[in-house]
């Protein structure tokens, strides 16, 4: 088995989420006292999420790029990173490290090819949500067309992902507000919707949607595992 690097902290309610689920999807495969070998790091996501709000991503590049040398430097073989926004640092992490990198939307695309979507809604962070890096990779990449809510909607998701999840508040008003949205994308002809946010499938999960949901955070966590064990 090789070592996985993760770099967690962002949120840790989710960083938490990807330890239980590669520890799981090892036992499930091994079986067995096995679990997973690998080396998470911890950001403190204060300082993250400020320089966010302050668009300064060169800042937040070195920060990235400091973390997934640290995990080379502690003997992962892999590094994986632990959010869906962080990957707007992917070229800055790629270009100065020597070991693979898990791209998250990589691993989604590949699940969303494997059900034949074609149009599928994005939610996420502002940042995921609006800027191009990610809908690019999945248009790109695998041919699939890529929407994301209205201007309104889009307001409502990042307040709740920074003003509750992150900060492990899941309330019931706000999956209500998630499943309108949802249903709305539905009816601008999505055929499944990513999760987009390692926060969100602690609020939101395919039962309460009618079309199916990609929850980036398990996707990722088992496909690393997946590389791992291969
Ligand atoms: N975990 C979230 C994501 O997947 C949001 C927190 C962050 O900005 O990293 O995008």
């Amino acid at each position: 088995m090789k070592t996985i690097g993760l770099i967690g902290g962002m949120s840790w309610e989710s960083s938490a989420v990807y330890y239980d689920l590669v520890n799981k999807k090892v036992r499930e495969i091994l079986g067995g006292f096995h679990s997973c070998k690998n080396i998470m790091i911890t950001v403190d996501f204060a300082e993250i999420e400020k320089l966010q709000h302050l668009d300064e991503w060169e800042a937040l590049d070195k920060l990235m790029v400091a973390s997934a040398k640290q995990l080379e430097a502690a003997g992962a073989d892999i590094v994986v990173l632990c959010t869906n926004t962080m990957h707007l640092c992917v070229p800055a992490i790629l270009d100065n490290i020597s070991i693979p990198f898990l791209h998250i939307a990589e691993a989604c695309g590949q699940e969303i090819s494997k059900r034949k979507i074609k149009k599928v809604a994005l939610l996420g962070t502002k940042f995921t949500m609006e800027k191009d890096f990610y809908k690019t990779y999945i248009s790109e990449n695998f041919g699939i067309e890529v929407i994301i809510p209205n201007h309104e909607e889009r307001l409502d998701i990042h307040r709740i992902i920074y003003h509750e999840l992150v900060q492990g508040q899941i309330k019931n008003e706000s999956r209500e507000i998630y499943k309108k949205i949802i249903g709305n994308l539905e009816q601008r002809g999505a055929e499944g919707v990513i999760l987009g946010c390692t926060e969100i499938p602690l609020l939101i999960s395919e039962s309460d949607v009618n079309i199916p949901t990609f929850d980036t955070t398990t996707i990722h966590a088992e496909k690393a595992v997946e590389w791992a064990l291969n």
